[in-house]
């Protein structure tokens, strides 16, 4: 599909392709209300299709406090007192966006955040999501004292004495962030407004939503009434883990009333573990020197029973797992599903899987599932070197993000960016999938290069792949006479190794259905 060098132009006709041929062939494409793209030694590739992020978290965090850019324990401070300082109105300072590996054991303090703001409370959510850090007032306004016993699903991180140390893991965030302040459709809206034009700007055309929440639904539901959705959604609403009974019955309707325009809702969203940074993700063996095997979120005779009850409503569903331990009790509970409600094209998907035991590999293929992994994370990051591979051991660290491995196995793969968790780029991203090594450290040891893809297969991965779990592989997903125009156009040949790093390359057009929803002034359309 990503021969070398890519067709030369395309014709596009009433939002779709209507030819795809050389410079000599677009000669011929005259007829009324035909445009063609001439590429003239440009790219042309059908448009990314993003198949797990978190759009309208991504653009509300650009209006709180932003530490994605902060690099250091310090440079999360100086944000901090100057967000404090800039917003003496805010009776809560919120934001998010700080890594662990700016903190000595992956944990900041309350203490550093009581210096800095002493008087507010203050609540900031870590890149991945699976952390929050909180200073002294936030935790003395939700009463987490020493006496105050860990959540079943989360920890709270403690000094020596008991006391709360600053940091919330994975559910324990709730004791805390129950307490923030409503958000306002409007202000929804306007996120995920901002999160579109930023990610059409880097040629994504289509994104699946991985958790749409009760507080989203109704904002993306509205644009999508109004026109105002241009990228495909497809949207996963997430299983609230430790809710009542009614919620099956609450999703069920919110699905049925919730397709509109570009907007589509056939996901539901299940967190199977954690993070194996903070040791939540599940897996199979202990974390080493421990008897700690992570968090499974749900019993695994629980999960396949809540798989089977949505699969027999008829929802795509979508797990994150990340342990090896979590990979294959996704798998299980889709057997399990599949077993109680016979065959139907259900293309369930598991996000990330770092870890995937050798025995696991062919399930993928036989049940029909998804890999849909993060294609960024997989390099010798401190995330990987610093906070992963002493904690699994080299027997596992030599199986770590098995992306060749499941290809080799005949998964289906996908890509998502998992943003804000990390760069929605998708040219950075497939530059990490072929190279394996950090798109800041080029020269750098590639993390198991037996697992990177190649780049014809890498930016298939990303388009085609995609939109296979999107369910948007009739219409869009590759260039073919009779499919959608949803297209992007790179600055160079990205298939001449001579045009240097992918990642290096600049998007100057993106179309969805022929229409610009992001142009560079230099090509016009
Ligand atoms: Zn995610």
């Amino acid at each position: 599909m990503f021969a070398a060098g890519g067709p030369e132009a395309v014709a596009v006709q009433e939002g779709r392709i209507a030819g795809v041929g050389s410079a000599r062939d677009a000669r011929g494409w005259t007829g009324a209300g035909t445009r063609v793209l001439e590429l003239e030694g440009r790219t042309v590739l059908p448009g990314f299709q993003d198949a797990h992020l978190h759009p309208a978290h991504g653009g509300l965090a650009a209006t709180q406090c932003y530490l994605f850019d902060a690099d250091s324990r310090e440079a999360c401070l100086d944000a901090v007192a100057r967000y404090a300082a800039e917003h003496p109105e805010l009776e809560w300072i919120e934001g998010g966006g700080w890594s662990i590996d700016s903190f000595a054991g992956g944990t900041p303090s309350r203490g550093d955040l009581d210096a800095v703001v002493p008087d507010r409370p203050v609540f900031l959510d870590n890149r991945d999501g699976h952390g929050g850090w909180v200073n002294s007032r936030a935790l003395e306004l939700a009463g987490v004292t020493a006496e105050t016993l860990d959540p079943p699903d989360g920890r709270v991180e403690r000094k020596p004495s008991g006391e709360p140390q600053g940091t919330l893991h994975e559910g324990a965030m709730d004791l805390v962030r129950r307490l923030l302040p409503p958000i306002s459709q409007e202000k929804w809206e306007a996120a995920i407004l901002r999160a579109q034009e930023e990610l059409h700007a880097l040629g994504i055309t289509a994104w699946q939503d991985a958790a749409v929440t009760a507080d989203t639904y109704p904002a993306y539901l509205e644009l999508a009434e109004r026109g105002a959705l241009t990228m495909r959604m497809e949207g996963n609403l997430l299983w609230e883990r430790g809710a009542d009974d009614g919620q099956l019955e609450e999703l069920v309707a919110r699905r049925d009333a919730g397709s509109a325009g570009r907007l589509r809702l056939r996901g539901a969203k299940i967190f199977v573990d954690g993070v194996l940074e903070n040791f939540t993700g599940a897996v199979l063996e202990p974390y080493v020197g421990t008897d700690n095997a992570g968090l499974s979120m749900h019993d695994p005779d629980e999960l396949a029973e809540l798989v089977t009850a949505l699969d027999a409503r008829g929802f795509q569903v979508h797990m994150h797992t990340i342990g090896d331990r979590a990979v294959r009790e996704a798998l299980d509970a889709t057997e399990a599903a599949s077993r109680a409600n016979g065959t139907r094209d259900r293309r369930f998907h598991l996000a990330h899987v770092q870890l995937v035991h050798p025995d696991d590999l062919p399930r993928f293929a036989e049940l029909g599932v998804a890999a849909n992994v993060s294609p960024y994370w997989a390099c010798r990051s401190d995330y990987v070197t610093v906070l992963t591979e002493p904690f699994i051991g080299p027997e596992r660290s030599a199986r770590m993000y098995p992306f060749g491995s499941l290809l080799r196995a005949g998964a289906p793969l996908a890509f998502g960016s998992d943003w804000t968790v990390s760069t929605p780029n998708p040219l950075l991203e497939i530059e990490v999938a072929v190279t394996r090594a950090p798109t800041d450290d080029r020269g750098a040891e590639p993390l198991l290069p037996d697992e990177a893809l190649d780049l014809p297969t890498a930016l298939e991965t990303f388009t085609a792949g995609s939109a296979w779990v999107n369910f948007l592989d009739d219409e869009t997903g590759t260039i073919e006479p009779g499919k959608l125009a949803d297209l992007v156009v790179l600055d160079r040949n990205v298939l001449d190794p001579g045009t240097g790093p992918i990642g290096d390359a600049n998007v100057l057009l993106t179309l969805v259905e022929g229409e610009a929803v992001y142009a560079a002034p230099e090509l016009g359309w």
